[in-house]
């Protein structure tokens, strides 16, 4: 099934809004194995509107609206919808009432425009929407469908989630071929190195892809086969992803949802240990990303955000000779703040960063880039030198995945190298 997005509204042309509509809808019509060939934006102007839809509906078998629902002059998907294919609006009795309860929840008078919202292109089904006035509508013809959601993010999500959703799995189960998906997370290799290993892979497979992605500060490795039946399609997948687990091993880790974050959580649980951090050139991020997984308190006790040298003393007892002698871009540095902040922490585990982030402060023999991880352990306390390509921001994130990924591999071998 090929899909083409519509995302109408003229604040998305100006720049106004960002897009976000389009890009959770790619994402889920790939996991469910539909092939996203088009993204169109349009302004709410009807001609223009219906022009879309009409090279839209040309190209695609799949055409999926945001936007243009509301009960004002400019919303006009549905009036488009009808234009295209030749139908009439007609009322849907249910979504009148549903409406009209709205506002009376509300204890307001409906206005006549929102009567509008309750209109649909004949042969619809309508998606309800639990938390606005404005149903969406699937509606088919021929082989085509056009599905019309809403725009506000809050209001669209739940809706496709709840009834496009389980529509679209049940179009495509019965379609002659399915396509099965997973993306595998790599730190530590570049591109051309993960294509190099993943050359030959594939040859004679002409069911299976992979799709590299460059993350900011990770790649992941889009992979899917496509068979007659879901079980074949599942198989020939985990078979893929076995031979590329084979040759990449624990550079891969994590697949489908799971983060760097939440692949140490869990380690970190499963070991039953704690963790803490001591921070200085990522100011708090890797704590912050410990934390952005749910649960996290079970094993993150917290941090020190030492960025200037006074604080790395003061709170991690980093002794003053070390900063003047090897400086706080060091890796003596790097395991001093650990080791202080497994002390004073009480933790299992704790793990340091120190660099240059740029872009200013490089020197030749400290460039912007160089980046220390530390990690004390119960055994040994050790640190790694980074040298990582970017600017500020990507160099930052880079070294918190640095400093988790090496928490990983400590936690998985058992071993700090
Ligand atoms: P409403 O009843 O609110 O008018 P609608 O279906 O007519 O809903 P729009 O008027 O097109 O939708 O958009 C309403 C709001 O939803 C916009 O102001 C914008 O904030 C948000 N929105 C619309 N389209 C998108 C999109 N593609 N991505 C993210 N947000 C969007
Ligand atoms: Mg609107």
């Amino acid at each position: 099934m090929k899909a083409e997005l519509i995302s109408t509204g003229t604040e998305l042309l100006l720049g106004q809004t960002l897009n976000t509509n389009a890009h959770y809808l790619s994402q889920r019509l790939s996991s469910l194995g539909i092939n996203v060939y088009y993204h169109t934006t349009v302004g709410d102007n009807t001609e223009r509107m219906e022009q879309v839809l009409r090279s839209a509906l040309d190209r695609a078998d799949l055409v999926i609206t945001t936007g243009g629902l509301g009960p004002t002059l400019d919303d006009l998907t549905k009036q488009a919808v009808c234009k295209v294919w030749n139908l009439a609006l007609e009322v849907h009795a249910e979504s009148l009432a549903g409406v009209k309860t709205f506002f009376a929840k509300l204890g307001r008078d409906m206005p006549e425009s929102n009567l509008k919202q309750a209109y649909f292109p004949a042969g619809s089904k309508v998606i309800p929407n639990h938390l606005g006035t404005a149903p969406g509508a699937i509606v088919e013809k021929g082989d085509k469908t056009v599905v019309i959601l809403p725009g506000p993010p809050a209001e669209m999500l739940p809706m496709f989630e709840e009834t496009v959703e389980p529509y679209l799995k049940d179009r495509t189960k019965s379609a002659p071929e399915v396509i099965k998906a997973r993306a595998l997370k790599i730190f530590g290799m570049n591109e051309a190195q993960v294509d190099e290993i993943l050359a030959g892979m594939l040859t004679g497979h002409s069911n299976l892809t992979v799709a590299l992605l460059a993350k900011p500060a990770e790649l992941h490795l889009r992979i899917s086969a496509t068979s007659p039946s879901e079980e074949e399609a599942w198989q020939a997948l985990d078979a893929l992803e076995k031979k590329i687990r084979h040759e990449l091993g624990d550079k891969i880790f994590a697949s489908g949802d799971l983060t760097m974050a939440g692949a140490v959580g869990e380690l970190l649980s499963k070991a039953g240990m704690t963790i803490s951090t001591a921070e200085s050139c990522t100011g708090g991020l890797i704590g912050g990303t410990i934390t952005a997984v749910a649960g996290s308190s079970a094993y993150y006790l917290g941090g020190f955000n030492t960025y200037r040298n006074e604080l790395k003393h003061k709170l991690l007892g980093v002794r003053r000779e070390t900063l003047e002698k090897y400086g706080a871009v060091s890796s003596e540095t790097a395991m001093e703040m650990a080791a202080g902040a497994r002390l004073q922490a009480g933790t299992d585990l704790a793990v340091s960063s120190t660099g240059i982030a740029g872009p200013g402060g490089g020197s030749e023999e400290k460039p912007v880039g160089l980046v220390y991880v530390g990690l004390a352990t119960p055994e040994e306390t050790q640190a790694q030198a980074f040298n990582f390509f970017g600017n500020r921001e990507g160099i930052r994130a880079l070294t918190v995945n640095a400093a988790l990924n090496w928490v990983r591999l400590y936690l998985m071998r058992g071993r700090a190298n």
